[in-house]
């Protein structure tokens, strides 16, 4: 019987044994942690957003953009679903982002240990992975406990985000030592640091609009929906969606503006006619109230500020240059991004082990034969919405699958 190890018990490390188990092979699993599955309990902010029923190419990014897309055609969306269905767990639906339907991510954690557990995976925590070293007919594990002997070993040790569940790098360096080159390991899904202190003067307000990232002239990334600004920069979903460019952008030495704009559905021309309707209708409204109603408070204060409109001019004595004024602050709110936010923040990672050099069908080390990867340790990276979860699945499956019936150096 073919012995696998499988390196790292996160999401694609358990989903890699269960498959590679199911397809009769003898499963260890080593994980440094005292417990599997630690990063699952957090996601969706303890919900698990497993997948998503909208699947495409743009939904996943790596610097091989064909990679990921091949492999989540062979495994997705409902391929998930249906595994987690067979392990007991009903999905709820909303708007295509896909649960469990008891709304606790500890279910999904939960059904992969107790499936590993009834496929006998000999899973041991407590295990670190120090050394992985390739046989002519087994590979020995150097651990800090026993070593291990293995047939194939499939590393599924993450990325660096969120160290405090596990996922501290130190699988970079066992990939790097058996010849693998990395793509830069940066943060991704994450807050956004910026320069102007006046962001400490609407830290608290959340509002819909988008962001549009710039390095000079070129537009790197956009994403709108709900903007959380705070006092040290920008935060929500649509400053997530884009924080990999800024991350990648910062590393190559580039500076990176990012311009929020709060009425998105409109265009600069009809913002404007917007603003002058409304003045014509409330001529004898202050400054300081003009836009009461329409945006916080606390963005209405800072644009009258920054647009030298004093507070107490009338609307009806607004100049064409205080309106444009105005409106280029609603429109082109500009601030310079000079961070993202650390790993310890951060959801997942951009970059990770090159995937040029990883067989796009096998998930197999184009150097070592039987060394295969799976989830966030490859360089490939989702949007938020339920997509890395979705690549842990997808990898896990093939590379488990892949593992346990090549039959190149069977033991
Ligand atoms: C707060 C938060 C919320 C998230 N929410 C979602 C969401 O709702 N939907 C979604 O799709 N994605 C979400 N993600 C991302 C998703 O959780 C990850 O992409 C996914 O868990 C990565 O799985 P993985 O198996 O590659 O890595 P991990 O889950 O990080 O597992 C790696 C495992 O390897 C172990 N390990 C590392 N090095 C060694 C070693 N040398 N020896 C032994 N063991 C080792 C670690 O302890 C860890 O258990 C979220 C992430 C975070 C941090």
């Amino acid at each position: 019987m073919k012995t696998i190890a499988v390196i790292g018990g996160g999401a694609s490390g358990m989903m890699a044994a269960v498959t590679a188990a199911s397809e009769g092979a003898r499963v260890i699993l080593l994980e440094h942690g005292n417990q599997v599955g630690k990063k699952i309990l957090s996601t969706g902010n303890g919900r698990c957003n497993f997948t998503n029923t909208l699947q495409e190419p743009f939904c996943y990014h790596s610097d091989n953009p064909l990679f990921p897309w091949r492999l989540v055609k062979r495994f997705g969306a409902q391929d998930a679903i249906a595994f987690f269905l067979k392990l007991g767990v009903y999905s709820k639906n909303r708007n295509g982002y896909i649960y469990p339907n008891s709304d606790q991510a500890s279910a999904v954690a939960d059904v992969l240990r107790m499936e590993m557990e009834r496929l006998q995976v000999e899973i041991r925590t407590g295990t670190e992975c120090r050394k992985i070293i390739p046989g002519k007919k087994h590979f020995r594990i150097l651990t800090d406990r026993e070593d291990v002997r293995a047939d194939r070993v499939i590393l599924c040790t993450g990325s660096k985000a969120a160290p405090n569940t596990g996922s501290d790098g130190s699988g970079y360096d066992l990939a790097k030592d058996l010849g693998h080159r990395m793509i830069p390991v940066l943060p991704a899904l994450v807050q956004l640091r910026c320069r102007e202190k006046f962001l400490k003067s609407i830290a608290g307000v959340r509002t819909n609009g988008r962001v549009s990232l710039y390095c000079g002239d070129e537009c790197i990334a956009e994403n709108a929906g709900e903007i959380q600004l705070t006092a040290y920069g920008i935060s929500g979903i649509p400053v997530f969606q884009v924080s990999r460019w800024a991350s990648r952008a910062l590393y190559e030495g580039k500076e990176v503006t990012a311009f929020l704009d709060f009425m998105p559905d409109y265009s600069f021309e009809q913002t404007l006619a917007f603003l002058k309707a409304r003045a014509a209708m409330r001529p004898q409204k202050r400054a300081e109230d003009f836009l009461t109603g329409v945006f916080h408070r606390k963005l209405s204060d800072l644009w009258i500020r920054l647009s030298g409109i004093g507070r107490e001019k009338k609307a009806g004595e607004f100049t064409e240059k205080d309106m444009e004024n105005l409106c280029g602050l609603i429109k082109k709110f500009r601030t310079t991004v000079t961070a993202a936010n650390s790993f310890e923040q951060a959801q997942v990672c951009c970059g990770g082990i090159d995937t040029a050099e990883v067989n796009p069908d096998t998930l197999e080390s184009l150097y070592v034969p039987g060394l295969y990867f799976a989830g966030e340790i490859l360089d490939v990276d989702g949007i938020c919405g339920g997509y890395n979860l979705q690549w842990a699945w997808t990898s896990g499956h093939i590379s488990g699958k892949e593992a346990a019936n090549d039959q190149d150096q069977s033991a």
